[in-house]
């Protein structure tokens, strides 16, 4: 050893430390590119604290923030056949699917939970984007099947949490073959007289919102979430005319009556509670006297103020 390789070695070596700092304690945010600290993030359940801008969130912090004092059930989400099709495209599905098992630690996108929300049991269905873009595939298809029978063995509302890129193209047929099955599930919670009751996050499209995710007694989303069918790009080379600015966003849908309300994710927690209280509420005046309900029997006053950030639809029906 000549005494070059002493001098520079332990230089190196110093030199390839620093790259292991860890990276993932701050978060940049994407709309206003703020740097937060991860810990004041998450107590903030992802909401920028600069911009509010809302992040995407897991199933876990999401169904934390949701029920009463942050516990809840898990249902194991149902199994079904793996990759039927032997699927391939630049990987193979089942290559995929390891890899956002590794990432996520869930078996599929979705989890189901049951729980309390001020004291009524409710059954939630969270769909997780960061598995294969919360795709809704058959394991999907029967996660919603079971939470909804789930909801009506309990007598439970039951509320959704979506968020997908659509139906997971890797099965084909089978995977679109849910979204009718996904609407039949949905409507068994209906005719059974409880509340299915629909919060739409960033970003929900395709065959999701083809089918069950607009189904809803009320929908809800949060800020600025990303909700439509279609590429907004596809709808304009296939109309030929440019779109509207915000085209597509929560604000846009609510102008236009596809949403009820877009409420802030602080303040999603009283407001499911408020909606899950005045929907449960059985009538308690008597039939074909032709006499309105009695203002005492309702659980909420008709005059109790509104959320501040609450934004009643214009056009919602
Ligand atoms: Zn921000």
């Amino acid at each position: 050893m000549n005494w070059l390789d002493k001098m520079t070695r332990p230089k190196l070596s110093g030199f390839f430390k620093k790259r292991e700092t860890p990276d993932n304690l701050w978060h940049k945010c994407r709309k206003c590119g703020e740097m937060a600290f991860h810990r004041d993030l998450a107590a903030a359940r992802y909401v920028c604290p600069n911009c509010d801008h809302h992040m995407r969130l897991g199933p876990d912090a999401r169904l934390e923030s949701v029920f009463d004092d942050g516990a809840f059930e898990i249902i194991k989400t149902p199994e079904a056949p793996v990759d039927p099709l032997k699927f391939r495209d630049e990987k193979k599905y089942t290559d995929r699917l390891k890899a956002a098992r590794a990432k996520t630690g869930a078996a599929d996108a979705f989890a189901i939970a049951v729980g309390r929300i001020t004291g009524q049991e409710t059954v939630v269905l969270v769909q997780n984007f960061e598995f294969m873009g919360g795709s809704l595939g058959m394991v999907g298809g029967e996660s919603v099947v079971r939470a909804a029978e789930k909801a009506v063995a309990r007598k439970a509302p039951f509320i959704l949490f979506a968020a997908s890129g659509g139906a997971r193209m890797q099965e084909g047929v089978l995977s679109l073959m849910q979204m009718p099955r996904a609407t039949v599930a949905v409507d068994r919670v209906k005719e059974a007289g409880l509340p299915y009751i629909v919060v739409l996050t960033d970003p929900t499209t395709g065959g999701v919102t083809a089918s069950y995710a607009m189904l809803g007694d009320i929908h809800i989303s949060e800020p600025d979430a990303h909700i439509g069918f279609a590429g907004a790009r596809v709808i304009e080379q296939t109309i030929r005319e440019k779109l509207p600015a915000g085209f597509q966003r929560a604000e846009f849908l609510l102008d236009h009556g596809m949403v009820d309300m877009i409420v802030h994710r602080h303040e999603m927690r009283d407001t499911l509670s408020r909606i899950i209280r005045l929907l449960m509420t059985k009538n308690t005046w008597g039939p074909g006297d032709g006499s309105s309900p009695e203002r005492s029997t309702l659980p909420v006053p008709i005059d109790a103020p509104a959320v501040p950030s609450v934004q009643a639809g214009k056009g919602a029906g």
